[in-house]
């Protein structure tokens, strides 16, 4: 299956009982004993957690390096990443780069690391999460394989085959080190995960399998079609993000008021409790601590992005009716969320009741505490 998805020239793959980031460790892990003076992973910044808890899992310590900002788009700053891999050289267990992420980031430029890899002659880790269901991911690893250095690459079983969370495919171009990285796990596992992806793969098919990736592809392009005529319905706009083949953004310009992003917050909590899950809105001005780091705009991959904005992506399994059931859950909610937002006048406010009595109808539970708690915090924020 990893052939089919495109990387050709492939040593070997194995499927690891443990979720994407303790596979990352394992892989982590088997680098650093042929690098004895290895303490650091130069980490090009990506939002999620399981990313970077497994560099500090390994006994590591991460080295972040900030993404650039280019246009809408977020990209590995190339040359804070060669100054650090040319200052720190033996010191550094491996560079861990990310394929598939949230937009406005990019894929990682994985070839091009790929040959700086090779150059200062250090270990290249590829979390290719869920790149494995997008061709573009996977040619862009092949590529890298070619140009330069990519040690191990993992992505996750949950996301690629449709099966519960707990497992991940470790691929690499060196059957050596493959080896090793499997030897590394210490004992017996869990045969469930393997289980689980065996099953499904034998049941879909090779065939199926390629369907279901042909369709993602086209899915992609619906619901980018779609959010982009959403976007433009409620006057904003897609971010721009053509490095990115899963994921996309549009704006939420409109909810933020002079760095107040309670509304922004109040659409999350809204489209979470009508079951749109997998997408994020992000308010840019979070900040997260994690274990000793503190990651400033947290979500946003970067400390200093403009604008609120909102994800959605076009994972492997989606249907044209999930694309319309989120587009028209995403218009609604928005609808309420910016009718709220208006400027209160005794018309408006009335007429600001009156949507509250409707959540109440149709909401379920749960919802009418949101719609009071959303309304107390819209007569505070007017207070102030
Ligand atoms: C999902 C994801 C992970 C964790 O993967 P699981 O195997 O589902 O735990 C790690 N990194 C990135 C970029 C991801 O998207």
């Amino acid at each position: 299956y990893l052939l089919i998805a495109g990387v050709k020239s492939i040593a070997g793959c194995f499927l690891s009982p443990m979720a994407t980031g303790m596979s990352l460790v394992l892989c982590m892990l088997t680098l650093k004993q042929d690098r004895p003076r290895a303490k650091y992973v130069l980490w090009p910044r990506i939002d999620q957690k399981s990313s970077f808890k497994s560099i500090i899992t390994a006994g590591l310590e991460p080295i972040v390096i900030e993404m650039q900002i280019i246009g809408d788009e977020l990209k590995t700053d190339m040359q804070r990443l060669e100054a650090q891999m040319a200052a720190l050289g033996e010191s550094v267990a491996c560079v861990l780069t990310t394929t598939s992420c949230f937009a406005p980031r990019a894929c990682d430029s994985v070839d091009s690391i790929a040959a700086l890899c090779s150059q200062y002659n250090i270990p290249h880790l590829v979390n290719n999460a869920y790149g494995l269901q997008s061709t573009r991911c996977m040619h862009l690893i092949q590529e890298a394989s070619r140009k330069g250095r990519v040690d191990a690459f993992v992505q996750s079983t949950d996301k690629n085959f449709l099966v519960p969370v707990g497992g991940a495919i470790i691929g690499s171009f060196d059957k050596n080190l493959l080896d090793r990285i499997s030897k590394m796990y210490p004992g017996r596992a869990s045969a469930s995960s393997v289980m689980d992806v065996m099953i499904t793969l034998l049941s879909l098919g090779m065939a199926g399998y390629k369907q279901l990736i042909a369709q993602r592809k086209e899915m992609y392009s619906y619901l980018k079609e779609e959010l982009g005529k959403l976007a433009t319905r409620h006057g904003e706009r897609l971010l721009d993000t053509k490095g990115n083949p899963i994921s996309m953004a549009m704006t939420l310009q409109c909810l933020s008021h002079q760095h107040d992003n309670k509304q922004v917050t109040m659409l999350g909590s809204m489209l979470f409790l009508r079951n749109v899950s997998g997408t994020r809105v992000i308010t840019t001005t979070d900040s997260k601590h994690i274990v000793s780091h503190k990651f400033e705009g947290w979500g946003a991959h970067n400390s200093n992005y403009r604008v609120p904005y909102l994800t959605a992506a076009a994972a492997l399994g989606m249907k044209r009716t999930d694309a319309d059931a989120f587009i028209q859950r995403l218009d609604k909610a928005l609808t309420k969320v910016r009718r709220r937002s208006a400027p209160v006048t005794p018309t408006a406010s009335l007429a600001g009741s009156s949507i509250n009595g409707d959540a109440g109808g149709t909401g379920g539970p749960g919802e009418s505490s949101t719609a009071s708690t959303s309304r107390a915090s819209s007569k505070d924020s007017l207070r102030k």
